[in-house]
């Protein structure tokens, strides 16, 4: 089975960073009507190997475990929808100044302990690199890449780049590293063309209308 065919539905990778994108697994506006990207443990099997988190083999041997242990696997979905609203609450204080609340700190506090642990180094080509080789049918093991992703963003100078799409229906967050730091779209094609032909429409509105065109004569 490959884990590609599995996927439910097609997952956006807009946010520059992957803690972000896993964030973005829930579209639309939270508090209002919301779209769940990850609908299945599969889809979040899915999901971590399109961000490379884990590989193919890996995943078809998750699905395979998955298959054999399907309370298990639905108890690791209901987690990664708990941690992806603290990421997501965390990330949405940051990018308007706020400070997140200390019971999601204390969550992503236990949640980064459990990602690091057993980690270690090894001697590559160019360096030095961490490896986390952990037992690879466990089936909550895509967590540790995101949480270390999510430490990873909150210490770095980037963070003061978090933005969150200004559009009054989505949530969508995203490290802004355009020249001016002026990106306030989650996508162009997307939110952004919904406030520009809004922006229109409200420009044509306001426009006095001659004479002429308002007797039909033009
Ligand atoms: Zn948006």
């Amino acid at each position: 089975m490959n884990a590609r065919e599995t996927t439910m539905g097609t997952f956006s990778f807009i946010s520059g960073h992957m803690c972000l994108d896993f964030a973005n697994t829930l579209g639309g506006l939270r508090g209002g009507v919301t779209r769940e990207y990850l609908c299945s443990y599969d889809d979040f099997v899915a999901w971590s190997q399109q961000v490379h988190s884990i590989t193919e083999e890996h995943a078809i041997n998750l699905l395979h475990e998955a298959e054999l242990h399907p309370d298990k696997a639905v108890v690791v979905l209901e987690n990664a929808r708990m941690l992806r609203e603290v990421i997501y609450r965390i990330f949405a204080a940051v990018a308007t100044d706020m400070q997140p609340t200390e019971a999601d700190l204390t969550i992503l506090n236990a949640e980064i302990g459990k990602a690091m642990a057993g980690g270690r180094i090894i001697s590559v080509a160019d360096g030095f690199r961490w490896e986390w080789p952990g037992d690879s049918r466990a089936l909550d093991q895509m967590f540790g890449p995101i949480m270390r992703s999510t430490a990873e963003l909150l210490t770095s100078p980037e963070r003061s780049l978090v933005r969150e799409c200004a559009s009054t229906t989505c949530s969508w967050l995203f490290v802004d590293r355009t020249k001016n730091h002026r990106r306030r779209w989650c996508t162009m094609t997307g939110c952004g063309n919904v406030a520009k032909v809004r922006r229109y429409r409200q420009q044509q509105r306001q426009q006095p209308v001659r004479a002429g065109e308002r007797d039909g004569k033009g």
